[in-house]
């Protein structure tokens, strides 16, 4: 097996993307497992209150992309990449794993009825907060919203400089500096500057948008793997050790608690992490599974076997949802 995540963005013009990435990465190595990471699979004017550059693919694209995933490869569902790391064994030529992030609801009404058409397992990352809280939305759509939706015309004071608001361009480009410096800062200053700033602005918050537990747990009985994305997906190298350990144990206990048992994975939130991070990850996930407690399937029980698995973090697959800088990191020894 190798380490290699083709992590994307397939906008739906640019389906031949998804084609040059699968088929470039088969020219890299043999054996290799292919990871594609999708936010949001909806129209661009569905929800024009969320930030719209979530959106992956529409409905159409996605089914189309799915479709040549039908044809062209092997989509591994996550009990065979665990499995297979387990034992050792080579995935099947062309393996490809469709991973979803953020459990957005546009998941239960788009991709997973295409999906099921294809019979195409996929797992679902789920920053574990959210569920049945409607106060709790993503801090991207609610500065989304503030920015693109103002009625102030005077430019915002920021700590990167005055944004100007008057056009719709500037409002764009206003909110993506900020998206970016938001991501620079400790977590918890830069959650109380998007509070204050979309408050400031004077726009509500924008509308909550995570699958209910109900509904994750209908997926699950279906089929979709649930994994766990922190909590309150902060960037996990942006909130403290303590913190890490928090948001770790605690959306993995969320999940054990609403779904049972659950595989031993995690996706960091937009690729935030580092080896520290790593470290808490594997020592915590290991000890979260050692009680006997969580009744566990003989595969997700022997994956946590110490020494099952390889290097430090064996016992976490970590999924990036950073774009280029995705990291398989399960595999790293192999
Ligand atoms: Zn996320």
């Amino acid at each position: 097996m190798v380490k290699q995540v083709s992590s994307f963005a397939t906008r739906s013009a640019v389906f031949s993307k998804l084609l040059s990435l699968l088929e470039q990465a088969d020219g890299q190595r043999p054996n290799l497992l292919r990871v594609l990471t999708y936010h949001r699979v909806d129209e661009p004017d569905a929800c024009p209150a969320l930030y719209p550059g979530l959106i992956s693919a529409t409905p159409d694209a996605f089914d189309q992309q799915m479709s040549y995933l039908a044809a062209n490869y092997h989509v591994v569902s996550m009990a065979e990449l665990l499995d297979a790391c387990r034992t050792g064994a080579a995935l099947p030529p062309r393996s490809v794993m469709v991973t979803f992030d953020d459990a957005c609801r546009d998941f239960a009404q788009h991709a997973w009825p295409t999906l099921k058409r294809y019979r195409l397992p996929a797992t679902l990352f789920v920053p574990t907060a959210f569920p049945d809280h409607p106060d709790r939305t993503f801090w991207w759509d609610h500065l989304y919203q503030a920015v693109s939706t103002t009625i102030r015309c005077d430019d915002l004071d920021t700590p990167i400089g005055r944004l100007p608001l008057r056009t719709p361009t500037q409002r764009a480009q206003a909110f993506g500096q900020l998206k970016d410096y938001m991501k620079t800062l400790p977590h918890r200053a830069a959650m109380e500057w998007v509070e204050r700033t979309c408050a400031d602005l004077g726009v509500p918050r924008a509308e909550h948008n995570v699958l209910g537990w109900d509904e994750l747990r209908r997926l699950a009985r279906e089929g979709v793997t649930l994994g766990a994305h922190t909590r309150t997906h902060p960037l996990m190298n942006r909130v403290s050790l303590e913190e890490v350990r928090a948001e770790a144990v605690g959306s993995l206990r969320d999940l054990e608690r609403e779904i049972g048992a659950v595989p031993p994975i995690f996706a960091y939130p937009s690729g935030g992490f580092n080896d520290e991070v790593v470290r808490i990850l594997a020592r915590r996930q290991r000890h979260a599974h050692s009680r006997p407690a969580a009744a566990a399937e003989d595969q997700h029980r022997a994956a946590h076997e110490p020494g099952a698995l390889p290097r430090a973090t064996a016992a976490v697959v970590a999924v990036s949802e950073s774009v280029a800088t995705a990291l398989w990191r399960l595999t790293a020894d192999r």
